[in-house]
């Protein structure tokens, strides 16, 4: 999609867990290009919107549109052929696999074969090109040397790296992050911090999930901010910290 296209487009948006709306009626649209962040309290329904967003979970009510296509009823696993590539809040890597595997399983989930046959019976050709994608996207992380350790072994800062490295090799068209800097030490924060903005530079659009308003202030083009599952506030990251219902939402918190 060309720069600045709509690429993501969240209508109306509600999730309703029994007797709890946790989104409701949320409308946004996220454009080619962008660094959107997605801001707001504890159990303001932002993870539970990425979960709408990505075919974890189904919308109530709403729609859901990517690359001009209806997503609303879209799998997980479809929307995720489609170039939509996520991190999750608890890091998801699996422990006992090497650095390599865990990012190759990335790249897996848009290959041609997809991850049925990650790790069996690939022809060696693809199974080139895909340790090569990982090896790339290890380096684009600064753990060239370490991709044979076991993924469970690195400090958690390394696997929320080793996570986005995982979702970057699916060459996603979208990247959405649900709180990357949570538990870091300020050191690691630093570093995601720097390959944030690399790959806002190389013009990857990207949705961030975020508790830590500093962090992602300095970082996005544009600012969501949610409470108590709505839309609080949209617009210029600046704006969002002088809004008075932002900064109530915070303090009351
Ligand atoms: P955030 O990511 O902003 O902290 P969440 O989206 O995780 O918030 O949660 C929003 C609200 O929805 C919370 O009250 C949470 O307890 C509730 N919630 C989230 N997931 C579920 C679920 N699977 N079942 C029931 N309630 C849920
Ligand atoms: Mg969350």
């Amino acid at each position: 999609p060309d720069k600045g296209q709509p690429l993501l487009s969240v209508e109306a948006a509600t999730k309703r867990f029994k007797g709890l709306v946790a989104v409701n009626e949320v409308s946004f649209h996220v454009k080619s290009g962008e660094m959107v962040g997605l801001i707001g309290p504890n159990g303001a329904g932002k993870s539970t919107m990425f979960n709408l967003m990505t075919g974890t979970l189904q919308l109530s009510s709403g729609r859901t549109e990517f690359m001009g296509e209806n997503i609303t009823r879209r799998s997980q696993r479809d929307i995720a052929l489609m170039g939509m590539a996520r991190t999750f809040q608890h890091v998801k890597l699996r422990p006992q696999m090497s650095v390599l595997d865990n990012v190759a399983l990335g790249a897996h989930a848009r290959g041609q074969c997809g991850m049925l046959r990650a790790g069996f019976n690939l022809d060696t050709e693809e199974e080139r090109r895909i340790h090569a994608e990982a090896r790339r996207q290890i380096a684009r992380i600064g753990l060239e040397g370490q991709e044979m350790e076991a993924a469970g072994n690195m400090p958690l800062g390394t696997q929320r790296l080793i996570e986005i490295a995982r979702a970057l090799a699916a060459d996603p068209v979208l990247l959405i992050l649900d709180e990357p800097a949570a538990g870091l030490r300020k050191a690691e924060k630093q570093a995601l911090a720097d390959l944030l903005s690399r790959l806002r530079k190389e013009g990857v659009t990207i949705m961030i999930v975020e508790h830590d308003m500093d962090f992602v202030m300095k970082l996005v083009d544009r600012l969501i901010v949610m409470n108590f599952g709505t839309k609080l506030f949209e617009g210029d990251p600046q704006a969002a910290r002088a809004d008075l219902g932002v900064r109530e939402a915070y303090l009351g918190h």
